[in-house]
């Protein structure tokens, strides 16, 4: 059993300090109850940020912020950094790598994973891009092959280690070409001026007919003509077909030579084992108006990995961060009344509008109702509503700090390879990062 101190109060533990989590912990303060947060790392992550964190706009500390200095405040809360392996509902119990606990009411708020849609030469090869460790791979690997650009006399192999295939034109594709594309047009020729920029490609492939599929047509047609000012060549109705690490075949027979493709094209639910079947439903743990799960009564699950069907999310909500902290409101709401024994409300789901960036001064914002924006306002608006979501103050100086600098130097500070990234075939022990 791990330790944790006898309590007169239930014990309510947390699987998962993520948007939604967080927002759980922090709400339950003045309530009587015990609270167990678990989770695999001792900080939260931005992870809207994290594509700036790959492109050497951000140092990982920014868009970081440790659990329990976070969660300093909340009394009767306890955290343990341990992954949790599965639940067993009918003792009540969950299992992690640091033992065994037992719990009152459990809320599961694991979030989700990248999906790689079964292609294993994608997963072998691709970088993904969902945890910190993860975006500072990407930031040396992209480096590191510029560096051996500069070596190697083979004109082939020089383009290759300079050309980057971004799969999946949703947000976090745009972001990210946007933002290589900024790289390759203002910082990176100054860095290596011996290589010549115009051999270099930022290719997106999108598998749909438009980018930013979700949001409008007026985002999405804005977004390809901003990716194009920066130089990036996006593929409509294209998939990657495979990916050996150095030549991504593509579903119109084209084979492009890099040695970076970046997998932005889906994610799915990261829940642990031990749920029955029927709580499961398209990778996600199928949830009624509370939260509660499917087939268990003192089961709760918030956030990504939650799959609410209600009126107009016939398939659940979108796995976003603005659902994942209304989530977590409303489930401290709905615990206060539990324990008072009054009857649970149901979560509504208040949409405050989409966003995407697209590199220096250009975003593209879907208001709530018709309207949208681009271009620089719609920028400004971009960076604002980051800017105040980020955890922390310190964190919010931070990247606004970072944000003034890079905008009136056109530099990016962080292009730094800390640590060289190793290619999994050539490590000895492979840390799972999914
Ligand atoms: C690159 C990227 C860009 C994004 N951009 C945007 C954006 O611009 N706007 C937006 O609204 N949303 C964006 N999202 C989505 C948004 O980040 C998610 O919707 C949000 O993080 C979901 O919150 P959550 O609390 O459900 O899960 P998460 O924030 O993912 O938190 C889950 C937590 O659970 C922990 N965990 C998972 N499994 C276990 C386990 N078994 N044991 C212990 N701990 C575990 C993880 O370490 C993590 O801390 C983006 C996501 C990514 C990956």
């Amino acid at each position: 059993m791990i330790p944790i101190p006898e309590s007169k109060h239930p014990r309510i533990i947390i699987i998962g300090g993520g948007f939604a989590g967080v927002k759980l912990v922090k709400k339950l303060k003045n309530l009587p109850v015990q609270i167990v947060l678990f989770d695999r790392n001792n900080y939260h992550t931005f992870q809207p940020l994290l594509y700036q964190v790959a492109t050497a706009g951000l140092e990982p500390d920014s868009i970081a912020d440790p659990l329990r200095k976070q969660l300093e405040p909340v009394k009767n809360f306890f955290f343990r950094m341990a992954e949790v392996y599965s639940v067993d509902g009918a003792s009540n119990m969950i299992h992690t790598e640091i033992g065994v606990l037992d719990y009152d009411y459990l809320v599961i708020a694991t979030g989700s994973r990248t999906n790689f849609f079964g292609n294993e030469s994608i997963m072998q090869h691709a970088f993904a891009l969902k945890q910190i460790p993860q975006a500072l791979d990407l930031r040396s690997h992209i480096l590191q092959n510029f560096e051996a650009a500069t070596i190697t006399e083979d004109p082939l192999e020089k383009k290759s280690r300079m050309n980057i295939v971004i799969v999946g034109g949703g947000p976090t594709g745009v972001e990210v070409a946007g933002a290589l594309g900024e790289l390759k047009r203002s910082i990176l020729p100054k860095d290596y001026p011996e290589l010549d920029f115009s051999k270099m490609s930022i290719i997106l492939l999108e598998g749909s007919s438009s980018l930013l599929g979700g949001m409008s047509d007026f985002a999405s047609e804005k977004a390809l003509k901003y990716l194009k000012k920066f130089h990036v060549d996006v593929y409509l109705d294209t998939l990657v077909k495979s990916y050996d690490g150095h030549s991504a075949l593509l579903s119109n027979g084209e084979e492009i030579n890099t040695h970076t493709v970046v997998w932005a094209a889906g994610v799915k639910g990261n829940y642990p084992d031990g749920l029955k079947e029927s709580s499961l439903e398209r990778d996600r743990i199928v949830v009624d108006h509370y939260n509660r799960v499917a087939e268990y009564d003192n089961i709760f699950a918030i956030g990504d990995i939650a799959m609410m069907k209600s009126e107009g999310y016939e398939n659940g909500h979108p796995m976003l961060a603005p659902v994942a902290i209304q989530q977590g409101n409303h489930m401290a709401m709905n615990l206060k009344r539990l324990l008072k024994g009054e009857e649970l409300k149901p979560f509504k789901y208040f949409d405050k509008g989409s966003m995407a960036t697209v590199g220096r001064n250009k975003a593209v914002v879907d208001l709530p109702g018709k309207s949208s924006l681009g271009g620089f306002p719609a920028w400004v608006i971009w960076m604002f509503v980051h800017l105040i979501s980020i955890i922390g103050f310190r964190n919010k100086l931070i990247v606004f700090l970072n944000w003034v600098w890079n905008y009136f130097t056109y530099d990016k500070g962080t292009r730094l390879i800390i640590r060289k990234f190793i290619p999994k075939k050539l490590r000895k022990t492979e840390p799972e990062l999914t």
